[in-house]
């Protein structure tokens, strides 16, 4: 085995790793982290410590760490067949099984599934059905896509483009002119501290209303939203959203894309945010949920309306041009099969359900009173904390204080992951859903001794 300063030493000068500062990582600043296993909800790293990983990796290894079922999937899928593409009608029995299983799971008006990779290449794939539909129904100028500031949908031109936040636009040029962004359905960081919640969702209703008119219903093409902003700070919607902005868009004939990379299947204690939230959307995005992160796979859920008018297109411009060559990739079917037998045969998403609510409760309970927290909001298995300078007027820190970053070192030396989101201080948690109250209960407390050795 190699030795652990060798293995940092060829980190540090061959690894370019993502959303990483490159400068501090390669001067030794920010630590080599060599994670070696994990099993449930505990990571361990080659030091030998272990942690609880309150954040499932990147909010993807729902069903927890060193699941048996899905790795003996993998292995027979891989040693049977590794690969085979799914181009002009090819498939595999995982990939043909998922595809059911999947559309059984979502909501009845939803029709098919495209397989990708990642989430971003599965939100790359939405909008190209977007314009092909358009351009198929002889609107060539309905085509820019709305999506709210502090919405994360990806890294690439067009999801990084549709994501809302600064860091992912910065020295990249973006976003791409076909995007226009609207206001985050962020409650708490409302401008007007005294409106209700119902009239700040009447508020972000009138914001969309103004965007529409002002570029035109006719060329818009959809607004893409996740049903809970995720990386945006861990915002559930305010009252009323989903239906309010869903009578806008039917009016203006805009589509609706429904982000659930990081709801769908079960996140939210629904088996999809869509119905959590009683949204229609015409496509749904999927990801790490699928396969709990065991194997790369992503999809694009396609509405009834939408599969008619792509069938047409081929009937009238023949193959569509739009194919990946590790689309619908067995390894990573078969280990979406077990992945989503195994959340049903565990009863996951109802444990999900139950201790994310005590997580939320137990986390109010203890910090709400705190002098700097702001906020504690949460859904399902999510629960932010939101750190202020003064809770009196709301008060937020400055961007350079790290206040969330600190906490969240704080809270990873005593032996718990959370995620400082990307903007604003905020301590976000999104454990596996076979968290245990026991556990929770340590997140809880853990992080009380964090905020209060940083604050
Ligand atoms: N959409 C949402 C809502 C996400 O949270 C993410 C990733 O966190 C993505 C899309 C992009 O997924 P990926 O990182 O797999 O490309």
């Amino acid at each position: 085995m190699l030795r652990n300063d060798q293995l940092a030493e060829w980190d540090r000068e061959n690894f370019f790793h993502p959303s990483t500062h490159l400068a501090q990582f390669a001067r030794g600043e920010a630590p080599s982290r060599i994670i070696t296993g994990a099993k449930g909800c505990h990571i361990e790293d080659r030091e030998g410590n272990k942690h609880l990983d309150a954040f499932a990796g990147l909010y993807c290894v729902n069903v927890g760490y060193g699941r048996t079922e899905i790795a003996e999937a993998i292995a027979k899928q891989a040693h049977e067949l590794a690969y085979y593409h799914a181009y002009v009608g090819h498939g595999t029995e995982a990939s043909i099984t998922l595809a059911k299983m999947v559309l059984d799971r979502a909501p009845d008006h939803m029709s098919k599934v495209y397989f990708g990779q990642s989430g971003s290449d599965a939100n790359e794939t939405n909008i190209k059905l977007i314009w092909y539909y358009n351009n198929i129904l002889g609107r060539p100028e309905k085509k820019k896509i709305i999506s709210r500031w502090r919405g994360y949908h990806g890294s690439g031109l067009m999801t990084g483009s549709l994501t809302g936040l600064e860091l992912f636009h910065k020295k990249f040029d973006l976003p791409l002119a076909q995007v226009v962004h609207t206001e985050a359905p962020y409650y708490f960081r409302r401008d007007d501290l005294d409106m209700t919640e119902e009239q700040f969702t009447r508020h972000c209703v009138q914001k969309l209303e103004e965007l529409i008119e002002r570029e035109g219903a006719d060329t818009i093409a959809a607004f893409v939203g996740e049903p809970v902003l995720g990386t945006g700070g861990l915002v559930p919607p305010p009252a009323g959203y989903w239906a309010a902005i869903q009578e806008v868009l039917a009016k203006h004939d805009i589509l609706l894309v429904a982000d659930e990379v990081v709801t769908g299947f079960g996140r939210l204690g629904s088996m999809m945010g869509s119905d959590h939230y009683d949204m229609k959307p015409d496509l749904i995005t999927i990801a790490k949920g699928l396969t709990s992160a065991y194997a790369p796979l992503s999809g694009s859920i396609v509405s009834d309306k939408m599969w008619k008018v792509l069938e047409q297109g081929t009937d009238e411009y023949g193959v569509i041009g739009h194919g990946w060559t590790y689309s619908a990739h067995p390894i990573g079917a078969a280990a979406g099969v077990a992945n989503l037998k195994l959340l049903d045969h565990l009863n996951l998403i109802q444990n999900n359900r139950e201790v994310g609510a005590y997580l939320n409760s137990a986390m109010r309970d203890a910090l709400d009173d705190h002098a700097n927290v702001g906020d504690i909001r949460g859904e399902g298995m999510l629960c932010a904390v939101e750190f202020v300078k003064n809770r009196d007027g709301r008060v937020f820190f400055d961007a350079a204080d790290k206040i969330g970053p600190q906490v969240a070192a704080a809270l990873a030396a005593r032996g718990v992951i959370g995620r400082a989101m990307p903007q604003g201080d905020i301590l976000g948690f999104a454990p596996p859903f076979c968290l245990t109250r026991a556990e929770a209960d340590e997140v809880v407390s853990k992080t009380v001794q964090a905020v209060d050795a940083v604050l």
